[in-house]
């Protein structure tokens, strides 16, 4: 009787959750799931060893949902077993879902399976349905892409490319072995496909963007990124945003959410970044991977020097002693803490946050090239949002080298400059343009010279003789041009030459900008902040907030007039946000301090219209450490 009772009262609460477009967990703003690799939801059928784990892990991070996986590694995991866990989780109201991972070897270089050998073929689809007919939602980790060179797959692909016989041959095997089987054991099944982070090598393994997340019901997004500099992936921090925005721009509405191991992290800070950057994109869940690599001990060797100054993250802050809901405390074990510190911090005030914006940059499909720039570009202050299709209607569009795999791209170029709308080209795309028609709109030339620098001119103050200086020497491609057809804004200087930085031509109604990027595409960081500052200018013209400063200090800007700004340096820094000038104010969001700024009077320069007027705030941001503003505009006198 009670039970029923509890039952139905149970269900009156998740009928009040959904319409408050609250969670039913523990956070405001989002779902938190727990991954549990098949090795892990092997154990689950022992109750104790599972109670135990999960006390622990709940206690320091709440959980809404776990993942069980089927299959890794050539290992399957017996029904009885996996009923065992999710009776284990459904009476705790925690939300089961499905996961299958298609390795036959992760420790062998990531083996796949062979999708052109009959029996392995067989085994994909027996996994499918195996799951499926156990679960009605099912995710599948990174690996459903194929890196098999066999004498049967070399024979498979005859003359075509690896990534085109790859792409094709995944297509069929997400149909034909995954969602079509799984589908017609369990019509309601949801299939969802997880993609890893290395989305500009994807169609190299046969992922495919395009066809793939219309085959499944759903996508979901590695924001994983570990260490910038020594993990060999060298992925950038910014990527742990726009590549969650940039899926969801893949398959609207349809980004289940974002996905962050604890593997390859020097200091706390950076697991604690992953986590928040993918919050920053609005991802409405969060996949904690795994089960078992949050219940390690929390190593105290990844303390950062900054810890104890007011920065972000805090080792001693994360490690106090955590209130239960029963009023007692308990002390902080292991790493699933730093993951329930992060994300507590980070959901009171998420919700303030509107739907994030950036300039728009378009990536063909299976496209390549300038590997992974819009996450530098994304680090120098510079908001991004990546699109597969191209944005003709934006006012500002930016280009990097992998918009050459649009065959009509020079022509949607010119079209936008007739309309009015200006472009920026990156130095690696007027090269893959060369011979292309790009000469129709301005001529210039590229080639394999290089120039090494590291001094900078800005045309606007070439009269005051300002020249800014890098911290060291950098390489970049020389472009030339033709006296008065086109011009240097800004310029670098190599011995008594010198070479464009950004570089304009007017044509038609608006004007092509091509900015030069260092042959190390790190070296952008180098750029000095007023190099960084002009190009800002150029790019985020139409935003009402503007970062000014060095780079390694990003901004991320939402539709509603808020905006974080995020400082991945080591030490603190002193930044300037230029704002419109309808804004008198900034509220610093989480503090609930007010910040006053100082107007800036507009300059008109060589009769050019005057630049609207800018109110500028200064702020320090601490070591790894963001800060969260609203923009408020002066309080109108009431009249009655
Ligand atoms: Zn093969």
């Amino acid at each position: 009787m009670h039970k029923h009772i509890a039952r139905i009262v149970l269900g009156v609460l998740t009928l009040m959750a959904l319409s408050s477009t609250t969670f039913a967990g523990g956070y405001k703003n989002f779902k938190v799931a727990v991954y549990a690799p098949a090795r892990d939801v092997n154990q689950m059928g022992d109750a104790n060893w599972l109670e135990t784990r999960w006390n622990e892990i709940t206690r320091q991070v709440k959980v809404d949902k776990i993942y069980l996986e089927t299959h890794r590694d050539s290992f399957v995991v017996d029904e009885q077993t996996i009923a065992k866990a999710r009776k284990f989780f459904e009476s705790r109201g925690i939300e089961v879902a499905g996961g299958i991972t298609y390795t036959i070897a992760e420790s062998n270089r990531f083996q796949t399976f062979c999708y052109t050998k009959p029996e392995q073929r067989a085994k994909a689809k027996e996994i499918a349905e195996y799951t499926a007919r156990l679960f009605d939602e099912v995710i599948l980790d990174d690996f459903f892409f194929t890196n098999c060179k066999c004498e049967s797959c070399i024979k498979a692909k005859g003359n075509s490319s690896w990534s085109e016989f790859r792409v094709e041959l995944m297509k069929g095997a997400a149909k034909n072995l995954v969602v079509g089987p799984a589908k017609a054991v369990n019509p309601k099944v949801k299939m969802v496909i997880k993609y890893p982070n290395w989305y500009e090598h994807f169609q190299g393994c046969g992922f495919d963007l395009e066809v793939e997340p219309k085959i499944f019901d759903g996508i979901y997004t590695g924001t994983e990124t570990r260490d910038p500099v020594y993990r060999d992936q060298h992925l950038q921090q910014y990527e742990s945003y726009l590549i969650y925005r940039y899926f969801e721009n893949v398959k609207p509405g349809g980004n289940g959410g974002g996905w962050v191991d604890t593997f390859d992290i020097r200091y706390m800070d950076r697991y604690a970044e992953q986590l928040w950057l993918t919050m920053f994109a609005k991802a409405p869940e969060i996949t904690l991977f795994s089960f078992g690599l949050i219940l390690r001990p929390i190593p105290e060797e990844l303390r950062a020097d900054w810890h104890g100054t007011g920065t972000s993250f805090d080792f001693n802050e994360m490690m106090k002693p955590i209130k239960l809901a029963d009023g007692t405390t308990v002390q902080p074990t292991t790493m699933a803490r730093p993951a329930g510190y992060a994300l507590e911090q980070v959901d009171r005030f998420l919700g303030k946050l509107g739907k994030p914006i950036g300039i728009k940059s378009y990536k063909p499909y299976h496209s390549t090239g300038e590997d992974f720039l819009h996450n530098y570009i994304g680090m120098c202050g510079i908001p991004m949002d990546l699109l597969p299709e191209f944005p003709a209607e934006a006012n500002m569009v930016f280009l990097t080298e992998s918009a050459k795999f649009d065959e009509a791209i020079v022509q949607k170029i010119k079209a936008r400059l007739i309309a009015g709308k200006p472009v920026m080209i990156t130095s690696g795309l007027l090269k893959a343009l060369q011979g292309k028609g790009i000469e129709d709109i301005v001529e210039l030339r590229i080639g394999d010279e290089k120039a090494v620098t590291k001094q900078f001119l800005r045309r606007r103050d070439l009269r005051g003789g300002n020249v800014y200086e890098s911290k060291s020497e950098i390489v970049i491609p020389e472009i030339k041009y033709l006296t008065n057809d086109s011009w240097e804004d800004i310029l670098c200087l190599a011995g008594s030459n010198g070479y464009p930085i950004l570089h304009s031509a007017d044509y038609a109604n608006s004007r092509l900008y091509v900015l030069t990027i260092p042959d190390n595409y790190g070296d952008l960081y180098k750029y000095p902040a007023e190099v960084l500052n002009q190009i800002r200018e150029v790019l985020t013209r139409d935003f009402y907030v503007r970062l000014d400063g060095p780079s390694q200090v990003a901004l991320f800007v939402y539709d509603n007039d808020t905006f974080i700004v995020e400082s991945f340096l080591p030490e603190p820094v002193d930044v300037k946000l230029v704002i419109d000038s309808r804004f008198s104010k900034l509220r610093d969001v989480v503090s609930n301090d007010e910040l006053s700024g100082e107007a800036l009077a507009s300059q008109p320069r060589g009769g050019g219209p005057a630049a609207p007027e800018k109110t500028i705030f200064s702020v320090q941001l601490k070591p790894d450490s963001y800060r969260v503003f609203k923009c408020e505009q002066p309080v109108a006198t009431a009249i009655r």
